[in-house]
C-alpha cells in the first residue's frame, strides 16, 4: 500500500518546502496542487480574447472549466505558473465546484498511482487532508503568521513587502472563505506552525511526524 501525506496551508506557509522535504527523505513521489490550479489559470489566460474581462463572473466559469479539463500534468513543468499576479487569478477560479471536481480527479489519479513505482505519495494544497486524500495516513496544518508568509514571499520575488501582504490577505480571505472546499485543518491533521522555524528546523518536524506514524502502521 502506498503511504500517503497530506500537507495543506496557506500561501507562502512553508508546505511546498516541507513537502519537497518529505519526498526527498522519503523518496516519495510529490504533487505540488497549487501548480494543478495555477496551470488552469494559465490554460484560462490564454484562452482569453482582447477586451474580454477578468471580472466577467459567467465568461471566466465557462473558460475556467474548459481551461481546467484541458490540463495535463505536463502543464506543470512548464513556464509562467509561479508568483503572485497568477495566484491571484488562480484563487479566483478555485472557488469553482466544476473546475475543482476536474482537477481532483487529476491529483486522485496521482495518489492512487504514483509515478516510478514509489512507496509514498505527498501531496500539497489547500483541500488535500479535506477532500482530496482524507484518508492519508498522515494530515498536517502548516501554518506561519501573515506578516512572515508575505515576508518570505516578498524576498522571493523582490517585491514591495506591503503590496505582497495585501495580495496574500485577498487570497487567504478567498481561499478560506469559499463555499467548496475551504481551506481547512482537517479533523486528525497535526499543526506545524513555522512563523519561527527554519527551514530545515520545518522539515525536521514533518519528518519525525511521518516517521513515528509509519512505524506504528
Ligand atoms: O499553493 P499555491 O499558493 O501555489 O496555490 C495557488 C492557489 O491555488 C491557491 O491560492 C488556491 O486558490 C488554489 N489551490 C486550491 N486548492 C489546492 C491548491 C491550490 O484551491 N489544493
Amino acid at each position: 500500500m502506498v503511504f500517503r501525506v497530506a500537507i495543506d496551508g496557506p500561501a507562502a506557509s512553508g508546505k511546498g518546502t516541507i513537502a519537497r522535504g518529505v519526498a526527498e527523505g522519503f523518496g516519495f513521489a510529490h504533487l505540488e496542487s497549487g501548480l494543478v490550479y495555477r496551470a488552469a489559470a494559465r490554460r484560462l489566460l490564454d484562452l482569453l480574447s482582447p477586451g474580454d474581462d477578468l471580472n466577467d463572473e459567467r465568461l471566466m466559469a465557462t473558460l475556467a472549466v474548459r481551461a481546467a479539463r484541458a490540463v495535463v500534468m505536463e502543464d506543470l513543468n512548464g513556464p509562467g505558473l509561479r508568483g503572485e499576479e497568477i495566484a491571484d487569478v488562480t484563487s479566483r477560479i478555485s472557488v469553482l465546484g466544476e473546475v475543482r471536481d476536474v482537477l481532483r480527479g487529476l491529483q486522485r489519479s496521482f495518489a492512487d498511482a504514483p509515478p516510478g513505482g514509489v512507496s509514498g505519495v505527498v501531496i500539497d494544497g489547500r483541500d488535500i487532508a479535506t477532500v482530496v486524500m482524507p484518508d492519508a495516513d498522515v494530515k498536517i496544518y502548516v501554518d506561519a503568521d501573515v506578516c512572515v508568509r508575505a515576508g518570505r514571499r516578498a524576498v522571493e520575488e523582490g517585491r514591495e513587502l506591503g503590496e505582497v501582504l495585501a495580495e496574500i490577505e485577498a487570497r487567504d480571505v478567498r481561499d478560506s472563505g469559499r463555499r467548496v472546499a475551504p481551506l481547512r485543518c482537517a479533523e486528525g491533521a497535526i499543526v506545524l506552525d513555522t512563523s519561527h522555524l527554519t527551514i530545515e528546523e520545518s522539515i525536521a518536524s514533518a519528518l519525525e511526524v511521518i516517521r513515528t506514524a509509519r512505524a506504528g502502521r
